[in-house]
């Protein structure tokens, strides 16, 4: 009993990954970093920097991939010079964010965004400061901009491999935090106590989940621990962060994995209620839905081919808009105003989590919209919907939807041959349709077949379209 008393009053230290307060100096050797590897525009900010006597480093994601053989997504400087000095270092560089500073230096296409060294916001200093408290009560921090020296940095910033600097003049890393063994061990650890930085900023929980997922690497057991308990605090984040970070957790080329590190670890309720819960109502269906999205668009990503948060934000979602269609008709409503008045609701209840540009909402109802008209094909319908600028991802969408188990009567193979068919073989294809069904929904009856879910998905009966 004593023995386990003292051991949880010891643990929270020991299982802390306190930075140092002397970096281990990594030579030139013994790191795989090389200067011909960096943007030169990076080590020209850097070397321009220390010449004029302020103390400059490359610093997070760049070091970090490079250090694991991969190619940076962009490269990161912190400097000792506050934002105006760095500013009137370089006539191309300005400064950006009101709360919290940043200097861009712009190299053509190139941009190098350079931050002053930062410090913790000290807990407990609440007290002095009689205007703005730095944090709330659960212990998020508010505000951010206090600087601080190289240590301090080091000390604010959430993975131990995160926070390794890299100086071109002299080559060597510095290492606060023991995030080269982390490297080394292929390891997701956050610096400090995990528990107290989540409540600083629950960011972090998605933070260690995404770069997991990215690099492959495991989530430390004591970085691992508090997630699930501490998730519910992302509930407490503006929604314009949350949708910045979702963007990023799921067109960062590893989505699937994300998401199913997410949904290991509690997060995706956080971040998509409805989703979440028709997950659980319907692993099978959802669960496919959800990772065909994923992986199609990591896909896309590593082919290099364009992709549209819409999309996913539309897969995620469908799986939602049965339950909430049945509510509508439940009510009194008649499928189709059910059916628009369920995507509405289901969008807005979305944005309040993470919220949906107007650019991507629309297009998501669109893919949606498209859902409805695609089995009515009749007269002249096919052809105006071919000529839809919506057509291919209404179509693309119905292939995802048959992809994950549902019984859509081969509408899907209908519209693959009707694009590649002649003038006589459409109009053909048209009349075979009406051969066998004269109803202008198509494929109506065989859906009719089908589980509750897939029904209560449609509005049965939507008038054709304007156009
Ligand atoms: P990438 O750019 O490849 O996604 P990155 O590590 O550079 O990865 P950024 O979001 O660009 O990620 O952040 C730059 C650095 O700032 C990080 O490496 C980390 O050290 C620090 N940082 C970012 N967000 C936080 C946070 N919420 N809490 C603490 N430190 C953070
Ligand atoms: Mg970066």
């Amino acid at each position: 009993m004593l023995k386990k008393l003292i051991q949880s009053l010891r643990s929270p230290l020991r299982r802390s990954k306190h930075p140092r307060s002397t970096p281990v100096v990594i030579g030139h050797a013994k790191h795989s970093m090389r200067r011909a590897q960096i943007s030169r525009n990076a080590i020209n900010v850097v070397e321009r920097l220390q010449k004029a006597g302020y103390q400059a480093y490359l610093v997070g994601g760049c070091v970090r991939d490079l250090m694991l053989g991969l190619k940076p997504k962009d490269f990161d400087v912190a400097t000792s010079a506050t934002p105006e000095q760095v500013r009137a270092e370089f006539r191309n560089a300005r400064v950006i964010g009101r709360r919290f500073k940043l200097v861009h230096v712009h190299f053509g296409r190139e941009i190098i965004e350079v931050a002053t060294f930062r410090a913790n916001h000290p807990q407990g200093d609440d007290e002095e400061d009689n205007h703005l408290s730095s944090r709330n009560e659960s212990g998020r921090i508010l505000r951010d901009n206090v600087y601080g020296s190289l240590e301090d940095d080091a000390q604010r910033r959430d993975l131990t491999i995160n926070a390794l600097y890299y100086d071109p003049s002299t080559e060597h890393v510095l290492d606060y935090a023991h995030g080269a063994q982390d490297i080394q061990n292929r390891q997701i650890s956050m610096i400090g106590d995990p528990t107290q930085r989540y409540q600083e900023d629950p960011v972090r929980m998605l933070r260690a989940i995404r770069f997991a997922a990215k690099l492959d690497f495991d989530i430390e057991k004591h970085t691992a621990e508090p997630i699930r308990p501490l998730a519910h605090l992302l509930r407490d984040i503006p929604s314009a962060r949350l949708f910045e970070e979702v963007l990023k957790l799921f067109l960062g080329g590893y989505a699937e994995f994300t998401f199913d590190l997410l949904v290991e670890y509690d997060l995706l309720a956080p971040l998509f209620p409805a989703s979440a819960a028709a997950l659980k109502n319907d692993p099978q269906y959802a669960g496919n839905l959800m990772r065909l999205a994923l992986a199609s668009t990591d896909k896309r990503i590593a082919e290099g081919r364009p992709v549209t948060p819409a999309f996913l934000f539309a897969a995620m979602l469908w799986p939602a808009l049965p339950a909430r269609v049945a509510q509508q008709q439940a009510r009194g409503l008649p499928p189709i105003p059910a059916m628009q008045e369920a995507a509405q609701s289901l969008i807005t209840e979305q944005c309040q989590h993470t919220a949906i540009p107007k650019r991507f909402s629309m297009p998501i109802r669109e893919i949606w919209d498209m859902q409805e008209r695609l089995p009515r094909r009749h007269g002249k319908r096919a052809d105006l919907l071919l000529e839809n600028p919506r057509f291919r991802a209404g179509y693309d969408f119905l292939l995802l939807r048959e992809d994950a188990g549902e019984n859509l009567g081969g509408l899907g193979d209908w519209w693959t041959d009707y694009q590649d068919a002649s003038d006589s073989q459409r109009r053909d294809m048209i009349r075979d349709l009406s051969d066998k069904d004269d109803s202008a929904a198509g494929p109506r009856k065989k859906r009719r077949g089908g589980s509750r879910r897939r029904r209560g998905a449609k509005s049965e009966g939507t008038p054709p379209p304007a156009e």
